[in-house]
């Protein structure tokens, strides 16, 4: 039924939201029946160390390809994994995933894996993760760990100790996203963080912004103060990079260096980039 709003523009949004309650329901249904093996796969970011312009870590980000909706945006799933309780054999199936790619790279490369606010919810996580290491027989420094902000709101003590015991593991943790959640920089003091990953909203107008670049630059100090590292997100110029290499930024990730890709094109990435560097 439509709303009764005088200017009749309410009248559109009840179909579209049918809609779009209609899939969610398809979504959520297909997610708990889907063979993960099956329908699932990570691609891989690099991530850039700006000293050296040597690659230290791959990002592993998910992917959905179903059979008949074709390929499902993280964006989309991932929420409705978090709110039905998917994302827990998800997030198990991505460490294990990682861990067994680790295997087929250098020993000097890390995978950085994201892990849902959800995932923290159970009393298992570090024991998950714990076991993931073992049974794929995986040195815990080679995986790290990303979690974003808005986790943080749930400020208490268990999410503290959780986060303690990943780091006494041996995996580094980043802060994922930084700026966007609703988190106070003190936070950054208060959890054990190795890395700060700064969103790229705060990098998009950085050359033409005198804000955003007092932003990031102001996040980029306080983090060296705090014995972090920071990682920014989405640089897509050269521009952009020098200027956050200027910053003191210590790593950068983006569609400059490259777009996610597939397992099997990370070697040849590797290579590539190596050729490059030693040439430059
Ligand atoms: P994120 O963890 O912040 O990952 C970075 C996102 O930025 C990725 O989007 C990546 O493809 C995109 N990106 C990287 N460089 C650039 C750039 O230069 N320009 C632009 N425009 N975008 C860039 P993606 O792969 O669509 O993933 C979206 C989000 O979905 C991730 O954000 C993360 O929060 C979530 N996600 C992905 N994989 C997983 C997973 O395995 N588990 C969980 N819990 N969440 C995941
Ligand atoms: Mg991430
Ligand atoms: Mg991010
Ligand atoms: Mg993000």
């Amino acid at each position: 039924q439509a709303k009764a709003d005088g200017r009749g523009v309410y009248r559109f949004y009840e179909p579209d939201m049918n809609k779009r309650l209609q899939r969610r329901r398809t979504l959520e249904t297909e997610l708990r029946a889907a063979n993960l093996d099956e329908q699932f796969y990570l691609v891989f970011q690099p991530i850039i160390d700006l000293d050296a312009n040597k690659v230290t870590t791959f990002e592993a980000l998910l992917r959905w390809r179903h059979p008949v909706h074709g390929e499902v945006s993280p964006d989309e799933f991932i929420p409705i994994a978090e709110d039905t309780g998917a994302i827990v054999p998800l997030g198990e199936w991505v460490l294990r995933q990682v861990c067994l790619e680790l295997k087929s790279l250098p020993e000097s490369i890390c995978i950085a894996a994201n892990l849902s606010p959800m995932q923290f919810k159970r009393d298992d996580i570090v024991e998950t993760v714990a076991r993931v290491l073992v049974e794929t027989d995986t040195p815990a420094h080679r995986l790290e760990l990303e979690i974003t902000e808005t986790l943080l709101l749930e400020d208490n003590r268990k999410l503290h100790v959780d986060l303690k015991r990943l780091r006494k593991l041996g995996s580094r943790i980043s802060l994922d996203d930084f700026g966007t959640g609703y988190s106070s920089l003190s936070y950054l003091q208060r959890f054990a963080f190795d890395k700060v990953k700064i969103d790229r909203l705060f990098i998009k107008d950085i050359a033409k912004s005198a804000d955003q670049a007092a932003i990031v630059q102001t996040i980029v100090n306080l983090a060296f103060t705090l014995g972090m590292t920071t990682v920014v997100e989405g640089v897509e110029t050269e521009e952009q990079l020098r200027i956050i290499r200027a910053m003191g930024c210590d790593e950068a990730q983006g569609h400059l260096f490259s777009k996610p890709i597939p397992s099997d094109a990370i070697v040849g990435y590797l290579a590539e980039h190596e050729r490059k560097r030693t040439a430059a």
